[in-house]
């Protein structure tokens, strides 16, 4: 048994802002790079393992920037279950063998299911998580969501999970203004970030930014950003009772071109808040389901218990879908135009929502970013060290970089010139070890 990696990549794709790197070289001892360069800058040491992708491209392994994965271990899904995983373990397997080394889970009934993944000796992706979502009353549909009304009760609610050991906080779309200002302070106050999935209803996407929130989930940013014209033409739509957390429909007044967009783009960029757009889990609905029929069985089983147990199977009309391509249009143009002037983009599928597939789900939302206007090089890097920022990881995780977790994906393909090139996978390292 050999001491180290030595990995000899085509092209080396650091997952940071620097260039791809040409007959690069990467050393691993301990499951962490010691040194990375070039090939003819540096002896291979005699007592480490070859993996010889000189004919291929290496990038850091992808991190699955919003998933819930965790549902699918929790007896609140399972209340017949006896085992320790529930149905997670095929789900695991399945992220390993498409290339994803991390996973940031964004919501699942309980701590005790994120904590025993996050513990497990088995091949998998390690895992972040937030716990249980957080929210105000009447508070959305999904198990095991902590709902209140009161702000004290929210606080203490952070105080709880940050002690039980939450890697960040998830608030939900029906918390008031006051009760997020006060449970961002008191995350903030014990180091934790705070994702949101807000915007379009009650409190706007802005002023969630505004109380501090870290980072905003999906691409909830809404009617702010429409003019007057537009404002009203969404006034007269008729509302739903899922509206606060489904409702995207202003997106079809917007102007992702207008001066509201360029505001809010500045806006962003001024607080540093990450955006993690989520366009798989929309294309998904606008497909009306994922072809599952490559998967395993048991992930085909665990993805439609999911929707039954969330009935998260939007049915729309043709003219629906129609209007729907209208608003992933202006959403696609909003995301590219943002990142351009340097919002922080991450990428993340929302998996096992809307049936999106876990672990293929990561590399169709790599497909959106490059469909939004992101360089394959630019959707990369939010697949990899962006999130990794995002996790509050950069110094561990995402990119190569010395220091870093050997978390190390070959491809037999380009994804510099065709991002689907992610798909065409040769091995998934983690932490220096082979998972796939
Ligand atoms: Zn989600």
């Amino acid at each position: 048994m050999k001491d180290g990696l030595a990995v000899l990549a085509g092209t080396l794709i650091t997952g940071d802002e620097r260039p791809p790197i040409k007959n690069a070289l990467v050393l691993v001892r301990d499951g962490r790079i010691t040194s990375v360069g070039r090939r003819a800058e540096r002896e291979i040491p005699a007592d480490m393992t070859v993996v010889d992708a000189s004919d291929g491209w290496v990038t850091p392994g992808l991190i699955e920037g919003h998933a819930h994965l965790t549902s699918f271990a929790s007896a609140a899904y399972h209340p017949d279950a006896t085992g320790p995983y529930y149905d997670a373990p095929p789900l695991l397997d399945e992220f390993a063998k498409h290339g994803v080394t991390t996973i940031r889970d964004t919501g699942g009934p309980e701590l005790g299911a994120l904590r025993t993944l996050q513990t497990h000796d088995r091949d998998w992706p390690r895992l972040f998580g937030s716990g249980p979502n957080l929210d105000g009353l009447p508070g959305g549909p999904w198990k095991g969501m902590w709902k209140t009304d009161s702000v004290a009760e929210a606080v203490e609610f952070v105080a709880r999970e940050a002690d039980a050991g939450v890697d960040f906080i998830k608030v939900y779309a029906w918390m008031p203004l006051d009760m997020m200002a006060a449970v961002v302070e008191a995350a903030h106050r014990r180091g934790l970030r705070v994702a949101a999935h807000v915007g379009g209803q009650l409190v706007t996407a802005r002023d969630a930014v505004r109380v501090g929130v870290d980072a905003l989930e999906h691409i909830r940013i809404g009617p702010e950003l429409l003019n007057d014209d537009g404002l009203s033409k969404y006034a007269a739509l008729e509302q739903r009772p899922r509206d606060a957390m489904a409702d995207t429909r202003y997106w079809r007044y917007i102007d992702p071109d207008g001066a509201e967009a360029d505001d809010m783009i500045a806006y962003l960029i001024a607080h540093g808040t990450y955006l993690t757009p989520t366009f798989a889990v929309h294309e998904a609905i606008l497909r009306q389901g994922i072809d599952h029929s490559h998967a395993p069985a048991e992930v085909t089983a665990a993805i439609n218990l999911h929707r039954d147990a969330t009935s998260a199977k939007p049915v729309k009309t043709p003219e629906e879908i129609a209007l729907g391509r209208v608003e992933m249009a202006a959403m696609l143009r909003f995301v590219g135009r943002a990142h351009d002037a340097g919002v922080r983009i991450c990428a993340g599928s929302d998996t096992p929502s809307g049936s999106v597939t876990p672990g293929l789900g990561i590399h169709l939302e790599l497909e959106l970013l490059v469909e939004a206007g992101l360089s394959p090089l630019d959707a990369l890097r939010a697949g990899t060290g962006r999130t990794a920022a995002l996790l509050g990881r950069a110094a561990e995780l995402g990119t190569v970089t010395n220091g870093c977790r050997a978390d190390l994906l070959v491809l037999d393909a380009d994804p510099l010139t065709d991002i689907t090139a992610t798909r065409k996978i040769r091995g998934v390292f983690r932490d220096g070890l082979r998972i796939a």
